[in-house]
């Protein structure tokens, strides 16, 4: 970090700030320069508390960083793309891989119609939401672990691995015992409690980035829940809060140019909820192959017109199919396999 003063410091006050530069763990170098004095404190920023309550100090004009807080999903530290096993199904270089299926678990019959048509277009994951976060509470909030049995029985009967969405701590054992992934939700993407449990459980995660996130803080999310010993983690970019109003939210693909740069974690697009239209699903998930996302998260619904959650935004399988194969072109041309 580099703490600079402001002009006319005193010596005491320059020594002030070094000293309480040592107290945090850093090697205080201190720059004299012919207007300014600046001190670089010298230590892993990431193994260390932020200087940041160094402008407390009036003779401090700003501490800079410059290392980024997150470490063990970062490219520095593992250069190599990670590649994440969910159940038989392994994500990352080479591969790209669908998940597919209802954005809520409404009945049996919906969600096993539409696990076996994704499967036979080529999804390799199945995807339900049993615990719904809505943004209404007389909304459809999901069946709870009823969804679970029925997602459970919809593996048994496609050998899909199950996504299905973990909403608070105490909820990580028992859900666990369903799904093969976790998905972390946008809503709860900065719940720390959260991510500490899914971190402590092996399962792998699906972490959404938070609506509102920069992709800084989505890492950090991610080193949160990497932080407790679990690196089996799929980032996941599902569109942001713009001044747009055409779509739901914007996709920001560049976020997911700029994942791939800073972290070894496999990538994926949900251009589902990243636009929340079902017509615009096809060029977006194509732009996702093209910027090297490492897969896709799509909702599909037997008849959307009838859906408790997300209706405009799911396909039907007819058309999810469709998008499949639109689709294949641009993930081999990326040297990808599709599923
Ligand atoms: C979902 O995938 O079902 C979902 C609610 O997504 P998000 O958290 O991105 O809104
Ligand atoms: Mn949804």
């Amino acid at each position: 970090m580099i703490i600079v003063l402001k002009p006319k410091s005193s010596e005491p006050q320059i020594q002030e700030v070094a000293h309480a530069v040592k107290k945090f763990g850093y090697e205080p170098r201190i720059i004299r320069g012919v207007e300014l004095t600046v001190i670089a404190a010298v230590g892993d920023e990431r193994r260390h508390h932020t200087l940041e309550s160094l402008t407390a100090f009036p003779q401090v004009d700003h501490v800079t960083a410059v290392q980024k807080r997150y470490k063990l999903v970062s490219r520095d530290f593992h250069k190599a793309d990670t590649t994440v096993r969910v159940g038989g199904v392994l994500a990352g270089p080479g591969r790209f891989h669908v998940i597919a299926g209802p954005c809520s678990v409404e009945t049996e019959r919906q969600t096993l119609e539409v696990a076996r048509a994704v499967r036979d277009a080529g999804a390799t994951l199945l995807r339900g939401g049993a615990f719904k976060p809505r943004t209404s509470p007389y909304d459809f909030s999901g069946l709870g672990k009823e969804g679970l049995g029925i997602l459970k029985k919809a593996r048994q009967e496609t050998g899909m691995p199950i996504v299905t969405e973990v909403m608070s701590p105490q909820d990580v054992e028992a859900v666990s015992d369903y799904a093969d992934m976790l998905q972390i939700g946008t809503r709860n993407a900065q719940n720390f409690a959260l991510l500490h449990a899914a971190g402590q459980s092996r399962k792998p995660v699906f972490l959404k980035r938070g609506m509102s996130a920069t992709v800084e803080e989505w890492l950090n999310a991610a080193e949160h829940i990497a932080a407790q010993g679990n690196s089996n983690i799929i980032l996941c970019e599902r569109g942001i809060r713009t001044f747009e109003t055409s779509t739901r939210f914007t996709l920001d693909l560049n976020a997911v140019a700029v994942a791939k740069k800073e972290t070894h974690l496999p990538v994926f697009v949900d251009p589902s909820h990243g636009v929340g239209r079902a017509d615009l699903i096809v060029p977006l998930a194509r732009a996702a192959a093209a910027v090297d996302a490492d897969g896709l998260m799509i909702e599909v619904h037997p008849d959307p017109k009838k859906a408790l959650s997300d209706g405009a935004q799911q396909m039907t399988p007819d058309r999810f199919a469709e998008l499949m194969a639109a689709l294949r072109p641009f993930v081999e041309l990326m040297g990808r396999k599709l599923g």
